[in-house]
């Protein structure tokens, strides 16, 4: 009788081990995940800072709605959505590096989208809760005009899709 307790509670140990393995490991991971999402706007790190008169002389109306008034372009109608040079997409405010056409998908909703940035430092994210919705709005992190929004159901690796409207890119 005494081994058979001795058995019983060496199996309900190691069961207790691995299920507190198990959890650190989805912890874990969730907090990866959390981590890849690029960092929250600080506006005083914007290297460019022109006064929306500025904005509205150098780019055209569609453009000015989009960056700097927070639109959105209509679906399937961008001209990068359907587009699959190799290059680099670009600020199209002002032309800071953004995108890679390697960490482009095609997700079949409208928009071209992205599930990885050019650089660390490429973009800055800000809470969004216009439109009745929660979203991450993405931004260019050196003149801070509105590029789209990031999404946590993306591809691996990063787990991440940046939905990007056509107008607020240039491609090179
Ligand atoms: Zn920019």
């Amino acid at each position: 009788m005494i081994k058979i307790r001795i058995i019983f509670v060496l199996i309900f140990l190691s069961v207790f081990i691995m299920l507190v393995y198990f959890v650190k490991a989805v912890q874990e991971k969730n907090f990866t995940t959390e981590a890849q999402m690029p960092q929250e706007t600080n506006k005083d790190s914007l290297v460019i800072n022109k006064s929306e008169q500025e904005w509205q002389s150098c780019l055209t109306p569609e453009q000015y709605r989009v960056l700097r008034a927070k639109g959105t372009e209509a679906p399937f109608t961008g001209k990068y959505y359907h587009f699959d040079k190799k290059g680099i997409y670009t600020c199209a405010a002002c032309g800071n590096k953004l995108f890679s056409s390697e960490n482009k998908f095609d997700s079949g909703t409208g928009w071209p989208r992205f599930w990885e940035i050019f650089d660390k430092g490429s973009v800055v994210t800000e809470r969004d809760t216009s439109h009745g919705m929660t979203r991450t709005e993405v931004m260019c992190a050196k003149c801070g005009s509105h590029l789209g929004h990031v999404f946590e159901d993306g591809p691996p690796p990063t787990g991440l899709r940046y939905c990007i409207n056509s107008i607020a890119l240039n491609f090179e």
